[in-house]
């Protein structure tokens, strides 16, 4: 029996399905879509608009709350990322823009565990905010089409404790200024130094709020389409010890 006889017996929801796992590969890659009900997509390589345009901001954070929960329980996905980059390399449809601290333990592609094409990441030690990342930011959401703004921290930051050091060189001095904010506004009983870990992840979780505060404040545009109901601006802090992703609630 011929192949296309053999498809030509199945019903066909299953030829369907038989040529897009032919197509893809094998069944990898469902970073976004695993274990979402949009069942007819799960094995896809890449975000398609139709498939990112039908998520809501909620359901995006959800997803990469999954993604974290796959990567610190040991369950990432084995990713075919040549599958991922010739499915993506004609367009791209990111569901986020992260806002991330270059930190070299905290690649939030990994961290939650997604694919080639699902997020934009902006990484800046301290992920703190200033105009040309402003602009990346309203590039991917009101152009790009993203929904959501994720700005997240992680424990154990350098750049925070330079912040709390009041660290000077060079063009990082400039960078620090705008971390000591938080520094000042974090209300803390204990040690406030560089030393004491609790004070610096406290330091860290007030940066990220701030930031969140920072890009409602200088980026009408955001903070218009988050008034809309089109993006949400969420926050969240990485614990480098247990690979937890604690998104903050709201
Ligand atoms: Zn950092």
């Amino acid at each position: 029996m011929s192949a296309r006889q053999e498809i030509g017996q199945q019903p066909l929801h299953d030829r369907r399905r038989r040529s897009f796992l032919k197509a893809s590969g094998a069944i990898t890659a469902f970073a976004f879509f695993g274990t979402v009900t949009l069942g007819s997509i799960a094995y896809a390589d890449a975000l398609t608009r139709a498939q990112r345009d039908r998520l809501k901001p909620d359901d995006i954070l959800a997803l990469m709350k999954k993604g974290n929960k796959r990567f610190y329980t040991g369950k990432r996905e084995d990713h075919n990322f040549l599958a991922q980059q010739r499915a993506s390399a004609k367009g791209q449809y990111p569901a986020a823009v992260l806002l991330t601290c270059i930190d070299s333990r905290a690649p939030a592609e990994t961290i939650l565990d997604l694919r080639i094409g699902d997020i934009f990441n902006s990484r800046v030690a301290g992920n703190v905010a200033n105009p040309d990342i402003l602009g990346s930011m309203e590039f991917a959401c009101k152009l790009a089409g993203a929904k959501v703004v994720l700005v997240m921290g992680h424990t154990a930051c350098g750049a925070i404790k330079g912040a709390i050091d009041n660290a000077e060189l060079g063009n990082l001095t400039g960078l620090l200024a705008k971390i000591k904010p938080a520094v000042a506004a974090t209300t803390f009983s204990g040690e406030r130094s560089s030393k004491n870990y609790a004070f610096v992840d406290a330091v860290a979780r007030k940066n990220v709020e701030i930031t969140m505060t920072n890009i409602r404040k200088d980026s009408p545009v955001l903070a218009e389409m988050e008034s809309n109901g089109a993006i949400k601006i969420a926050g969240a802090m990485y614990n480098l010890q247990t690979g937890v992703v604690d998104f903050f609630a709201g």
